[in-house]
C-alpha cells in the first residue's frame, strides 16, 4: 500500500503524542535539572518505541520529536554558546548482534564487500557531561556543554576551575604546532571516591542524593557560581575534536595520540582495533575491569578510524554514522517494596533498609537495598508496596533511588521510623546536624556484632572465618565484650562454638594469631573510628607512622593535614580520648599486635625456614631456578650436594647421583605431586605457586 494514503491507526496517534510528551518531561529532568525520574534503560526503551513506531509510520516524524533532536536547549540561566561543529548525541546497543549489524551497515554505506575488516577506535564510553573547550592560539578561550547540540551553555568559569584542563595549551613531545584554533571535546566526570563523599554529605544532610555520577557531574559543572564547581572534584577526558583551524586530523586514533601532547588528558584505555570482532572483546574486557576504575563507564564507543570515511558516513539526524556507543547492562531496575527492616550498624546508626522482591540487575539478583535515613525515606515520599528503582554499581550497598509513584493503586503504606532501638530498646538520639538516628547504647548486641564484623573484615585485621555467625555467638556467649577479647581466647574456646570441631576452631585460632601482624593503616581502620574509612586510616598512617602520636595528636594536629576535615578531626580526638577506647588499644598491643608494612605482610609465611632441600632431575611444573626462588621465598635453603643435614630430596624425571646418594643416606626423598602436597599441607596454594612461577 502507499503509505502516504494508508490510515494511521489511531491509537499508534495517541501513543507516538503520548511517547514524546513523556521523553520531553524527562530530558527535562535529566538535562536541565540533573535529576531525573527512571532508569536510563527505562527512558532508552521509551526512545526505543518511539523509534520504531516513527520507522513504521515515517509520515509520524515531525523535526521537533525527540528522536531528531540532541540533549536539550541550555537553560534560561547561562549564556548560550554555539558550536561550530554540531556536537551529537550517539546511537547505542546493547547486544553483540546490533553491534556486528553496525560494522555490517557501514559496508553497505560505502559499498565494501561484507569481509572488509574496518578499523576502528575503541574508547571507555565516561559517564559524565560532555563539553567542547575552544582554544584560540593556545588560550582557552569559551567552553560551553552540548545543550542541544547546536548551542549550548557557557561553562567557561566553571570549567577552568578543573586542574587537569590546560588554560594554555603547549606542544610536548615533539607534538605538532597548536592549531591556531581548535575546538576540542571530552567528557567532564567525577571520580567515584568524590561522588561517595558528597552524596554522603547530602544524606547526613538529609539531602537527596545524585541519582549516579554522571548528574553529579552535570549538576556541578552547571553551577552559576563558579566557585561550588571548584569544590567538587571534577575532572575530564578528551575524546574528539570540532571545528579545527589549521591542522587537519586523518584519523581518530591520531587524534587520541596528538592531544596529550598538546597537555590535554586522554582515557590511558583507548585502543585501535583492526576489526569488530576485537571491538566486541575489547567491551568485554573494560566490562571486566569496569569496578575497578575510579570513575563510572556506562559501554565503550566504538568510531571507525579513518576520519576521510566519517564524511562518507555522514550523520543522521541526532548521531553519526560512524560510531556507536557499545553501552553495558544497566545498572538500576525496577521492582516492589515489600517492606522495611531496621539495621543497627557499629556506630549504633539504624540504617532502614529495603526488602525488595528479588530483581537482577548486571547479573546479580538483589533483594535488599539501603533506604538511607529517615530523612530521604520523607524527601522522597517512598512507601510500603511502591514500585522503586534500584540501583547496584559496583561493590556499592544497592540503594533504592526513587519510587514511581505513577505506578500507585492507593493502598501503599507509610514507612514508621521506629524511636527505640529496635535490638536493645534503648531511645534513638539524633545529633544535631545529622540525620542519622543512632542507639546510644555501647553495650548494644547489634553494635558490639557489627563492630566485630568490621574488626575481622578483610581490609582491616582479616580475620578470615569470623563471619556473621561466629560474630554472633562469641557476643551472645558472652566470650567477646570488644574485638580485644579476640586476642584472649584459647584455642579450646572455639571449640565450644556451634558447627566447631578441632580443625575448624583451629583454623579460627590461627587465623586470630596470623592478624596479629598487620599495618597502621589496618588497625586504625579497624578500630571502626568515625569518618575514619580506609582511605583515611592511611592518610593518617603514612603522616603519623605510629599510633602513639596519633593517640596525642589535637584537633590541631589533625586539620591542618590536608583531607582531614573538621568533623573527622573531633571524631578522631574524641575517639582516643575515650577511656574505655584507650583500655581496649592497651589490650590490644599487650596482645601482641604488631606494626609491619603492607608489602612485608604480602611476605609469603616462611613455612620452611630451616629445612634444607636438594633437588634433581627435571620438574613439571618448575624450572630449577623457579623453585630455588620459590623455596627462599618461603624461608627453605636449597642446595646442590646430598648430605645428613639435607631434610628433603625433590625428585624429577631422569634424576642424577644424587638420587641414589640420598637412598643410600636414607634422606627423605619426594616426587614432585609429594612437594606439591608438603606446600599444600603447610597452607601454600599450590595454584598461586605455579602461577607465581610463570
Ligand atoms: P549518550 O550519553 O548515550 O552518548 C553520547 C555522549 O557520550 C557524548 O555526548 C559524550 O558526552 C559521551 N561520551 C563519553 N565518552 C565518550 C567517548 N569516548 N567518545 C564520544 N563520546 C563519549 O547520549 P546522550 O544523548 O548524551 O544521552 C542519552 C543517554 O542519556 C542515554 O543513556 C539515556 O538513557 C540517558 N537519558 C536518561 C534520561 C532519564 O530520564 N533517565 C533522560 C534523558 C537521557
Amino acid at each position: 500500500m502507499d503509505e502516504r494514503n494508508r490510515e494511521i491507526p489511531p491509537e499508534v496517534i495517541e501513543r507516538v503524542k503520548k511517547l514524546r510528551e513523556e521523553i520531553e518531561y524527562h530530558n527535562y529532568r535529566y538535562y536541565v535539572l540533573d535529576s531525573p525520574v527512571i532508569s536510563d534503560a527505562e527512558y532508552d526503551a521509551l526512545m526505543r518505541e518511539l523509534r520504531e513506531l516513527e520507522a513504521k509510520y515515517p509520515e509520524l516524524i515531525t523535526p521537533d520529536s525527540p528522536t531528531q533532536r540532541v540533549g536539550f536547549k541550555p537553560a534560561e540561566a547561562f549564556r548560550e554558546v554555539p558550536h561550530k561543529e554540531p556536537m551529537l548525541s550517539l546511537d547505542d546497543a546493547i547486544e553483540e548482534e546490533e553491534v556486528r549489524e553496525f560494522d555490517r551497515r557501514i559496508k553497505r554505506f560505502l559499498n565494501l564487500p561484507p569481509e572488509t575488516p574496518i578499523e576502528y577506535t575503541v574508547e571507555p564510553k565516561i559517564d559524565g557531561v560532555a563539553v567542547e573547550i575552544v582554544y584560540e592560539n593556545g588560550i582557552l578561550t569559551v567552553a560551553g556543554t552540548r545543550g542541544d547540540g547546536y548551542v549550548g551553555e557557557d561553562v567557561t568559569n566553571n570549567v577552568k576551575t578543573i586542574k587537569t584542563i590546560p588554560l594554555r595549551l603547549r606542544p610536548f613531545d615533539e607534538a605538532p604546532p597548536i592549531p591556531p584554533r581548535l575546538d576540542v571535546r571530552g567528557e567532564v566526570y567525577m571520580n567515584k571516591d568524590e561522588f561517595k563523599r558528597i552524596n554522603e554529605e547530602r544524606i547526613n544532610r538529609g539531602e537527596l542524593p545524585f541519582a549516579n555520577p554522571r548528574n553529579a557531574s552535570a549538576g556541578s559543572l552547571r553551577q552559576l557560581d563558579p566557585q561550588i564547581t571548584a569544590q567538587r572534584k571534577l575532572d575530564i577526558f578528551f575524546y574528539g575534536v570540532g571545528y579545527v583551524e589549521g591542522y587537519k586530523f586523518q584519523t581518530q586514533w591520531e587524534i587520541l595520540q596528538t592531544l596529550p601532547k598538546w597537555g590535554l588528558k586522554v582515557n590511558p584505555l583507548v585502543k585501535v582495533v583492526s576489526n569488530i570482532e576485537e571491538a566486541i572483546r575489547y567491551h568485554h574486557e573494560i566490562e571486566r575491569i569496569r569496578d575497578t576504575l575510579p570513575y563510572e563507564i556506562d559501554g565503550v564507543v566504538i568510531k571507525v578510524n579513518d576520519l576521510s570515511l566519517w564524511e562518507k558516513l555522514g550523520v543522521k539526524a541526532r548521531s553519526p554514522r560512524y560510531a556507536l556507543a557499545y553501552k553495558f547492562q544497566p545498572t538500576q531496575a525496577t521492582t516492589q517494596l515489600i517492606d522495611v527492616i531496621f539495621q543497627v550498624g557499629r556506630t549504633g546508626a539504624v540504617t532502614p533498609v529495603a526488602v525488595l522482591k528479588p530483581v537482577k540487575i548486571g547479573g546479580v539478583v538483589v533483594e535488599r537495598a539501603t533506604l538511607h535515613n529517615e530523612d530521604i525515606i520523607k524527601k522522597l515520599d517512598i512507601r510500603i508496596g511502591d514500585y522503586v528503582l534500584v540501583q547496584r554499581a559496583g561493590d556499592v550497598i544497592p540503594e533504592i533511588v526513587m519510587p514511581i509513584k505513577e505506578r500507585r493503586k492507593g493502598d501503599e503504606k507509610e514507612i514508621k521510623f521506629p524511636t527505640h532501638c529496635p535490638i536493645c530498646g534503648t531511645q534513638l538520639v539524633k545529633r544535631p546536624g545529622e540525620a542519622v538516628w543512632r542507639c546510644p547504647n555501647r553495650g548494644c548486641y547489634a553494635q558490639g556484632v557489627r563492630k566485630l564484623l568490621h574488626f575481622a573484615s578483610r581490609n582491616a585485621m582479616n580475620i578470615e572465618g569470623l563471619g556473621e555467625k561466629v560474630a554472633q555467638e562469641l557476643i551472645d556467649r558472652g566470650m567477646v565484650q570488644n574485638p580485644a577479647d579476640l586476642y584472649y581466647l584459647k584455642l579450646e574456646d572455639f571449640m565450644k562454638l556451634s558447627g566447631f570441631a578441632y580443625k575448624k576452631a583451629k583454623n579460627l585460632f590461627q587465623a586470630i594469631e596470623r592478624s596479629k601482624r598487620t599495618t597502621l593503616s589496618r588497625f586504625l581502620y579497624a578500630l571502626g573510628i568515625r569518618h575514619v574509612g580506609e582511605a583515611m586510616a592511611q592518610l593518617l598512617a603514612s603522616r603519623f607512622k605510629s599510633l602513639d602520636k596519633l593517640m596525642q595528636a589535637t584537633m590541631s594536629d589533625l586539620v591542618a593535614i590536608p583531607g582531614v576535615g573538621p568533623e573527622a578531626a573531633k571524631s578522631i580526638v574524641e575517639f582516643f580520648r575515650d577511656e574505655e577506647n584507650r583500655r581496649m588499644i592497651q589490650r590490644l598491643l599487650d596482645a601482641g599486635i604488631t606494626f609491619v608494612e603492607e608489602k612485608e605482610l604480602e611476605e609469603l609465611p616462611q613455612v620452611f625456614s630451616g629445612e634444607t632441600f636438594v633437588f634433581t632431575g627435571t620438574l613439571k611444573n618448575f624450572t630449577r631456578e623457579e623453585v630455588k626462588e620459590l623455596v627462599q621465598k618461603l624461608g627453605g635453603r636449597v642446595t646442590d650436594s646430598v648430605s645428613r643435614s639435607v631434610n628433603y630430596i625433590v625428585v624429577g624425571e631422569n634424576p642424577g647421583s644424587k638420587y641414589l646418594k640420598a637412598q643410600a643416606l636414607g634422606l627423605k626423598i619426594l616426587n614432585e605431586e609429594e612437594f606439591l602436597n608438603l606446600l599444600r599441607e603447610k597452607g601454600i596454594s599450590v595454584e598461586a605457586m605455579v602461577s607465581l612461577q610463570k
